[in-house]
């Protein structure tokens, strides 16, 4: 008798999906902005220069293959951690954080599920609506109740901060609330700094645990600019937890490298929290891959080839910007009707671009255009080469 004969096929991730389908469209015009990797103006996702000269030294020098510590490097976490909230911010000064590096933004997010699971049982996790659809999931699958936060104000296409602040009032003391660090995906639109205070105002004074997922520093403003919403929350004395990726700003997608930190309130805390994060992640996946978190080490470390890794990343950031720009006056340039200015406020890869399901739908069929469902572009996706013709059947699906 088979046991897994019945088994049903799980329903495709959405957004995967559509990548397999795009790899298997034999239209040479195809054009995929569905998925969320950064592509240069080739279309290629680059690897690194930065990451390159990293990886020789660290060939050129091979030292073990022993596992690492329970919570991975602690000179990558410590950078890490460094890189997030800044050197010198008083948590780290107080030894206030506790740490892991983690398999990816997606094993610290999974980690911080399992951690929330077993030591704050009762805790509901909010999460804005929308949302990156993974973010349920994860937390779902660790057996966490979720809940939705209204964050979109679709019509100005900007954010609903009265709608967010009032639903972070209703919150019970004790849950918590998993908010973007920075380049809201998939909306693109983030808070400003004054809103950030606030809404940690609102947060702290409700007794609600902020979550950050910080997974596109570099990627808004800049590398320090994009921590203004983590440092809204990083007071004295003030808990918090931030789920770091480094897929993403250093390029690293497929060596899996991430980190969790744990901020509490007393250096003793921490400690204990440190221990608990370690019992999770023991019977998860018992320790992290190396490779990834040596190379982000020896970079953050190192200020030559730190100095690079910023310029990379600038560049990056600075083509996803000027994408939006000539995105948006190609639109005009084509007479689509209406004002797509918005999309030059948003941050990060995503631009929410108010596309309806049919009109994705179209764009996909008729015109080989990848877009997501509920209407995100990959701004990352557009190049010089590709962009007119993207506005030409926006235009033609909208019009
Ligand atoms: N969080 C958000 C909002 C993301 O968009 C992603 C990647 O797409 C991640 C976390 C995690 O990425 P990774 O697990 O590849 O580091």
């Amino acid at each position: 008798i088979s046991m897994l004969e019945r088994i049903e096929a799980a329903p495709k991730d959405a957004i995967l999906g559509l990548g397999e389908a795009f790899k298997a469209d034999p239209r040479s015009e195809k054009i995929n902005l569905s998925v969320g990797v950064y592509q240069d103006e080739h279309g290629k996702t680059p690897l690194l220069e930065c990451v390159k000269e990293a990886e020789r030294r660290l060939a050129a020098n091979p030292t073990t293959k022993s596992y690492l510590p329970i919570s991975g490097l602690p000179e990558y976490c410590k950078a890490t951690a460094e890189l997030a909230f800044g050197a010198g911010n008083e948590p780290l000064v107080s030894k206030r954080v506790a740490w892991a590096q983690t398999p990816g933004g997606t094993g610290a997010l999974r980690v911080s599920a399992d951690f929330i699971a077993a030591n704050l049982p009762n805790s509901t996790v909010w999460m804005s609506e929308p949302t990156w659809p993974n973010h349920p999931q994860i937390f779902n699958a660790a057996g966490i109740a979720t809940k939705t936060y209204p964050y979109f104000d679709a019509p100005n296409n900007s954010l609903n901060l009265a709608g967010m602040l009032a639903a972070i009032e209703k919150m019970a003391a004790g849950d918590v609330i998993l908010l973007h660090g920075c380049c809201h995906n998939p909306t693109g639109i983030d808070p400003t700094a004054a809103e950030w205070k606030q809404i940690a105002d609102a947060v702290f004074a409700r007794g609600v645990m902020p979550l950050l997922d910080f997974a596109y520093q570099g990627f808004g403003d800049g590398l320090e600019e994009d921590a203004v919403g983590l440092k809204a929350f990083s007071r004295p004395g003030a808990e918090l937890m931030v789920c770091s990726s480094y897929s993403k700003n250093f390029g690293l997608y497929r060596e899996r490298v991430g980190a969790l930190f744990v901020v509490t309130s007393t250096a003793a805390a921490a400690a204990s929290v440190q221990t608990q994060i370690d019992k999770v992640i023991r019977s998860n996946y018992s320790n992290p891959p190396a490779h990834g978190g040596e190379v982000v080490a020896t970079i953050l470390r190192d200020p030559e080839l730190r100095k690079q890794w910023e310029g990379e990343v600038t560049t990056m950031r600075n083509r996803i910007n000027d994408m939006r720009h000539a995105l948006v006056e190609a639109l005009a340039a084509q007479g689509v009707p209406g004002d797509y200015s918005f999309m030059t406020r948003q941050r990060g890869m995503f631009s929410f671009s108010g596309l309806t399901k049919e009109q994705v739908e179209a764009l996909r069929s008729e015109y080989a255009i990848y877009i997501v469902g509920s209407g995100r572009i990959n701004v990352a996706g557009l190049t010089p080469a590709n962009i007119e013709r993207v506005a030409q059947c926006i235009g033609e699906v909208v019009g």
